[in-house]
């Protein structure tokens, strides 16, 4: 058997393409997400092409779905090698028009979810005595715009909570990788979660003239997975060419 992989956010766009290609090289994945319809196709689609799938309807706000989740994981598939805490959401807008239930949202999906994700499958990767993190962060987890205050917020928040945790369990010498993926624009359904007129006509121009497709990041992601054991991938910074 491949690596088990858990993939958050697997409904669309990047956590799609990454479970695609990482099931096409063999590896296990469970595919979670809100959207359950979705979540069915895909996995029909990996296991169509030969692959092996499974999914969970999960919200990652809710600490006991994303528990319910690593557990499913281990009755189906016995372990939990890798954890990509992908999900996601982007309604960019200045803080002037106070759109405080999206920076809640924000908070919620993009910090409090990844570590849901972490403290889900930390006990078991310690168990293990083996595993790896993939959490997503954004070049603007490196870089604020205006409009961008919150989302680069939570952003730069993954790197910091995941350099804390690679610090930890590097001391701890437990075997644990992670890792942090952090894109430029990529052509998915991310920019339709501006509620903000001004700032959805600015993004989708942007996005129409630079964005690439979802399948480079998921070849970051395994390019990262099949590293030795004995080597740590931190982080990859990946954007279109022609993005400054
Ligand atoms: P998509 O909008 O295509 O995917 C977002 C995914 O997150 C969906 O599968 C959605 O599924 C899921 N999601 C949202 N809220 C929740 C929730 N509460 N619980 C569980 N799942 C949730 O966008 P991307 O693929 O682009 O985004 C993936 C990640 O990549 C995000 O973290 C994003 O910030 C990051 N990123 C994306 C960039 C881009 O340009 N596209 C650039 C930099 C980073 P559902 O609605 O079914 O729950």
């Amino acid at each position: 058997m491949g690596k088990v992989i858990v993939i958050t956010g697997a409904s669309s766009g990047i956590g799609e393409a990454t479970a695609k290609l990482l099931a096409k090289q063999g590896n296990p994945v469970v595919l979670a997400a809100r959207r359950e319809q979705r979540l069915q196709e895909i996995v029909k689609d990996i296991e169509a092409a030969g692959g092996q799938a499974a999914y969970q309807a999960t919200d990652v706000t809710d600490r006991k779905q994303v528990q319910a989740l690593a557990d499913f994981t281990i009755r189906k598939f016995g372990k939990i090698d890798v954890w990509m805490n992908n999900a996601g959401l982007m309604p960019q807008s200045t803080f002037d028009q106070l759109k405080v239930d999206e920076w809640d949202r924000m908070v919620d999906v993009n910090i409090k979810g990844v570590l849901y994700g972490i403290a889900a499958a930390l006990p078991v990767m310690r168990k293990q005595q083996s595993g790896q993190f993939i959490n997503l962060s954004s070049v603007a987890g490196h870089v604020v715009h205006a409009g961008s205050g919150v989302y680069a917020g939570t952003k730069f928040a993954v790197r910091a909570i995941s350099d804390g945790l690679r610090q930890e369990e590097a001391a701890a010498g437990s075997h644990i990788r992670v890792t942090v993926i952090s894109p430029g624009a990529v052509a998915t359904e991310l920019p339709n979660t501006i509620t903000d007129p001004a700032t959805k006509k600015n993004v989708d121009a942007f996005y129409a003239e630079d964005a690439i497709a979802a399948d480079r990041i998921a070849e970051a992601v395994a390019y990262a997975i099949a590293a030795p054991e004995d080597t740590s991938i931190n982080e990859i910074l990946i954007r279109p060419t022609k993005q400054i």
